[in-house]
């Protein structure tokens, strides 16, 4: 049995590879394989553990329809076409909860990184601009006590709420599709329109997967109905906004700022205008990159490899009714 990994991963993972007897190879080489390349390692391998690879599409599957398992080194799975993987009977793997916590912290650190105005103040003193300090100059705003409005109320947007509520006395506001009865209770959170959170919100922060309904949900139209006020978060996928929209949005002081680990496309170019604003903050996808939480989700995927190599069903299935009438 052979697994093939398309880039380095912690060193954990081929422990637990080599002491459960699976063989691998693991891409090393920049720059990262493209589809035709990725499908060529796959059929000579019977799973595929991804640490992202874009095109894993029905034909991908269609190609590769002899893979036992395919383990993503993510727990977002929008690159991949599920149910053509479930239609050739692939079980794919994720990596939830692990996550959930490194994940919060990067939407915690944007906004605070955006209420404090910190890139701002920062670039102030790399242009020698420091001057002398003003009672009312370059102030910011506080986070505590004011209300947070969650877009996707998950597992990583639960674990945000926990923080936000218990530590800087946030009201929080969420829209899901449907109810999260434990995170009313814990922490309080108060289930509204989409309109309403726009409204009442100092901070919305987007915690969806991306998918059909949430692609592009926030444009001009949903940022006018925000506070001039208020900050923008995304930490989900670049795709659940337009760019375009929000440049203008921070250009015009529609919305007072945003942060962004996400963005549409990626790796966002260097010249991109998000980059020298005042009140845009982004990061280059970085919320899970933490060692501990890496090792984690390494853990996560061998585990999906190994049980899925045995022909045993897999500890974090994304389609478990591969298993239906099996
Ligand atoms: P999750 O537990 O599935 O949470 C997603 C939430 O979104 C659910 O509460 C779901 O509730 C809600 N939702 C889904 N579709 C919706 C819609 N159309 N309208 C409103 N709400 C909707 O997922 P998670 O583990 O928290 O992860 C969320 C996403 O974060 C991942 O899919 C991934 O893309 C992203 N992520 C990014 C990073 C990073 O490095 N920046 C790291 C980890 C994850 P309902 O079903 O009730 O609507």
């Amino acid at each position: 049995m052979k697994v093939f990994i398309n880039k380095i991963i912690p060193e954990r993972g081929y422990r637990m590879l080599e002491e459960a007897g699976i063989a691998y190879t693991v891409w090393k080489e920049k720059p990262i394989l493209d589809r035709g390349q990725a499908i060529q390692f796959c059929k000579g391998h019977d799973a595929f553990l991804s640490a992202g690879q874009s095109g894993m599409d029905a034909d991908f599957f269609d190609q590769c329809r002899h893979l036992k398992v395919v383990a993503l080194h993510s727990v977002g799975f929008d690159g991949v076409d599920i149910a053509a993987a479930t239609k050739m009977g692939i079980p794919i793997g994720n990596t939830p909860n692990v996550l959930n916590k490194a994940t919060a912290e990067t939407a915690l650190l944007l906004m605070l990184t955006v209420a404090r105005r910190a890139l701002y103040h920062h670039r102030r003193i790399k242009k020698g601009a420091w001057g002398i300090a003003k009672p009312t100059e370059g102030l910011g705003f506080d986070l505590a006590g004011k209300t947070l409005g969650i877009v996707g109320l998950g597992r990583i947007g639960a674990e945000l709420a926990k923080i936000c509520s218990r530590s800087w006395g946030m009201n929080i506001l969420y829209y899901n599709r449907g109810r999260n009865d434990a995170a009313e209770k814990a922490y309080g959170a108060r289930r509204v329109s989409l309109e309403t959170l726009l409204q009442e919100s100092d901070v919305v922060s987007v915690h969806t997967a991306l998918t059909d309904e949430t692609r592009e949900m926030f444009g001009l139209e949903q940022f006018k109905q925000m506070k001039s006020s208020a900050i923008f978060i995304n930490t989900a996928r670049g795709g659940v906004h337009k760019e375009a929209d929000l440049i203008k949005a921070l250009d015009q002081k529609i919305i007072w700022g945003a942060g962004l680990d996400v963005t549409n496309p990626e790796p966002m170019q260097p010249d991109n205008p998000l980059l020298d604003m005042d009140n845009a903050v982004v990061f280059p996808h970085i919320g899970s990159a933490t060692r501990e939480t890496r090792d984690e989700m390494t853990r996560c995927a061998v585990e999906n490899i190994i049980a899925g190599l045995k022909g045993e069903q897999i500890p974090y299935p994304v389609n478990p009714e591969v298993y239906q009438g099996s």
